[in-house]
């Protein structure tokens, strides 16, 4: 095929890893910066446009907390979150779980149940105004300790929203062993939400596989560094656990040095069910629809495998089976007319 983007730009998709604050765009960061004209956060797009040209990983990290520094009340909850399915509805992206680390807002002094209630505002208007579904995967920030994720499993459990499916796992890895967190995921676990750690992103093997038996991950955020291990992409393979992959975010925090050398084709390769994200969009200057067309282009697929790895963030989702069926319908018809079209 040739210029895969038309395809895409309109293919109904759903996204699995993805974070709420790494999702505010330029534009979204302009509206948040003119309600606190006291942050050094530029206000014009052109400005911010500049502010976002990453030069290397620190950069990103001083952009990411200067937007965290602009979410200071309920009200900046809501509009980032409703302003973020904004951007997703305009990728036709139809359901999203949308990775929240609410220990960064209550610490800052955010009152929990107003942080709550802003984010299934926010929530319930997505899903009638944009036809967003969203769903929310709480995660610990993994720098921030053990005291974080003793406060992120307190909300998790004792503040429930509506909207929560899932308990995750961020931050870096190098440092920051899995295994401290069981105790977390174990309440969460048993509170019925599953497990989705982030897990060798930027270590091996070995803390996927801690991921895997400790944290009793259902999917596994990155794990890039699973084709180093045969036994591991096996495992994977055979009980359908997921990779939530973002091909570009990985160039961007250096985990993979160069995207022809992405292992996404050897995870394909396996057997594992591969799903396509964007992991923080606007900041490492891409969106779900350009992820596609990387791994499209690395994959070689056609509009078939595209809609393939659309059905398998679909399967591999904790949308409700009806909410799964009706997705999956939904691609499989937009290919048939696709296929079907005059000019093709
Ligand atoms: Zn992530």
């Amino acid at each position: 095929m040739t210029d895969p983007h038309p395809f895409i730009a309109g293919l109904p998709k759903a996204e699995l890893h993805v974070h709420h604050v790494g999702s505010a765009s330029p534009r979204i960061v302009a509206e948040l910066a003119a309600r606190h004209p006291d942050s050094k956060v530029p206000t014009d797009p052109e400005a911010l446009a500049d502010y976002f040209t990453f030069t290397d990983f620190a950069h990103f990290i001083e952009v990411y907390l200067s937007v965290v520094d602009l979410i200071r009340t309920p009200e900046d909850v809501r509009l980032l979150t409703f302003e973020v399915a904004r951007d997703m509805a305009r990728q036709n992206i139809r359901y999203a779980e949308l990775t929240v680390t609410p220990f960064s807002s209550t610490r800052r002094g955010i009152p929990e149940v107003a942080f709550m209630e802003a984010i299934e505002d926010a929530r319930r208007s997505a899903e009638a105004e944009l036809g967003v579904i969203l769903r929310w995967c709480f995660d610990i920030p993994g720098e921030a300790g053990l005291q974080a994720a003793e406060e992120t499993a307190r909300l998790a459990v004792e503040r429930r929203p509506d909207g929560l499916v899932s308990f995750g796992l961020g931050g870096p890895e190098i440092g920051v062993e899995r295994p401290q967190f069981k105790p977390y995921f174990d309440r969460a676990i048993a509170e019925g939400l599953h497990s989705v750690p982030h897990a060798g992103e930027t270590t091996g093997p070995q803390t996927i596989w801690d991921a895997l038996t400790v944290l009793r991950a259902e999917r596994i955020g990155h794990g890039t560094s699973s084709v180093q291990d045969p036994k591991l992409l096996e495992h994977l393979a055979e009980h359908r656990i997921a990779l939530e992959v973002c091909p570009t975010s990985n160039i961007a925090t250096r985990a993979v040095t160069d995207i022809e050398l992405h292992p996404i084709r050897e995870m394909v390769q396996a057997g594992v069910l591969v799903t396509v994200n964007s992991d923080d969009p606007p900041m490492f200057g891409t969106d779900l629809n350009n992820e596609y067309a990387v791994a499209a282009r690395l994959l070689k697929l056609d509009e078939q495998g595209i809609a393939g790895l659309a059905k398998n963030a679909v399967e591999a989702s904790f949308l409700d089976p009806a909410g799964k069926r009706r997705l999956a319908e939904e691609i499989d018809t937009y290919t048939a007319n696709w296929l079907r079209g005059p000019a093709r």
